[in-house]
């Protein structure tokens, strides 16, 4: 009688510990399914960068990816890869430096030029202009024709010479300056998502100032994404929802100022040394990587509607554009 008491007893537990056993089987597999996402935010390149993913230990890792970007195309610090290269007009390259350099020559020769970082010199007027003109506090003049018309002479990535074997990058002319302000980022965020990969990761959210990477789902839904309206900042333009894709924007609203009406921004077209003008607000382009979309969009403000879509359409990395113009907003 105590016997089978005993094993009634037993029994009890083992069924009890069988419940248990599913009911932690049951957890395990659904925590696995809804992991928390994590986002970090830090300061870089100028602005922020924003990492969603489940895995803080990687989003450590693709931050430090970043900076090490940043800390090479850096024009504020004297130390920094490019202030050498635009000092001496010579330096011997990192490998990312390298990669950076000849990344923006093929997309110089992909654009007919509208992509040129060669156009350091009139991009450091035109900023300086933005800045006096910030708050208002001091009129900003127009600089002379013939000072933009002196250092359009810089202007010409042919100038630039690329040794594969020795990794030295040269200026074949005193006095030129290349700016990676239009390319950095989006080096930046790929190089993030890299990392990110080769930790394991399958899906996150890699937003560097609006340079952004979707890479894989959030759950089983695309990443959605809102491009705003540049006229209306609390508008928003385009809705997206993407999976393995970049996309960035770019326009004259963020950096520019006004005389007269008109407005001056912080694109360049290399051929005048002139901000653009050409009536177009804003490019979106969605590509295979944001290297591509980041380039794309600010090429694509340089070569206006027309011009842009027609070579986006050849290009393979490029999965879409949307140009806004003044005149649709009429
Ligand atoms: P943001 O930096 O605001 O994201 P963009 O990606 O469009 O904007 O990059 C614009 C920056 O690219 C400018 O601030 C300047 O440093 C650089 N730039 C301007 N004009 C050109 C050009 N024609 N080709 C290459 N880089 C340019
Ligand atoms: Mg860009």
């Amino acid at each position: 009688m105590a016997k089978a008491a005993h094993n009634h007893g037993n029994l009890i537990m083992l069924k009890g510990l069988r419940y248990l056993l599913i009911i932690f089987v049951l957890w395990v597999g659904l925590s696995g399914c809804s992991r928390p996402y994590y986002t970090e935010t830090c300061l870089m390149m100028g602005t922020f960068a924003k990492i969603t993913c489940q895995d803080q230990e990687a989003i450590g890792a693709a931050f430090k990816e970043m900076s090490r970007v940043d800390a090479i195309a850096d024009n504020f610090d004297s130390s920094s890869e490019i202030s050498r290269l635009n000092k001496t007009g010579k330096l011997k390259a990192s490998g990312d430096m390298m990669d950076l350099v000849k990344n923006s020559l093929k997309y110089y020769e992909l654009t007919n030029g509208a992509f040129d970082i060669t156009v350091g010199p009139v991009v450091d007027v035109w900023k300086q202009k933005i800045e006096e003109a910030r708050g208002n506090k001091i009129q900003a003049l127009l600089p002379s024709p013939a000072d933009i018309d002196a250092k359009l002479r810089l202007i010409g990535s042919e100038k630039i010479s690329v040794d594969e074997t020795t990794s030295v990058i040269t200026f074949n002319q005193p006095g030129m300056e290349i700016d990676l302000g239009g390319i950095a980022k989006g080096y930046a965020v790929d190089k993030a998502v890299e990392r990110l990969k080769t930790l394991g990761v399958t899906s996150a959210l890699v937003d560097l100032g609006g340079t952004i990477y979707c890479l894989g789902r959030k759950g089983n839904k695309k990443w959605r994404i809102a491009i705003r309206d540049p006229r209306h900042n609390d508008r928003i333009l385009h809705p997206l929802e993407l999976e393995n894709r970049a996309v960035a924007t770019s326009g004259d609203y963020e950096q520019f100022f006004m005389v007269k009406g008109k407005r001056y921004s912080h694109i360049i077209d290399p051929k005048t040394g002139y901000p653009v003008n050409n009536g177009v607000i804003s490019v979106t382009i969605i590509a295979d990587s944001a290297i591509a979309a980041d380039v794309m969009s600010t090429a694509g403000v340089v070569l206006g509607k027309e011009k842009a879509e027609s070579l986006a359409e050849g290009m393979n990395e490029i999965v879409e554009i949307k140009i806004l113009r003044e005149k649709d907003l009429l």
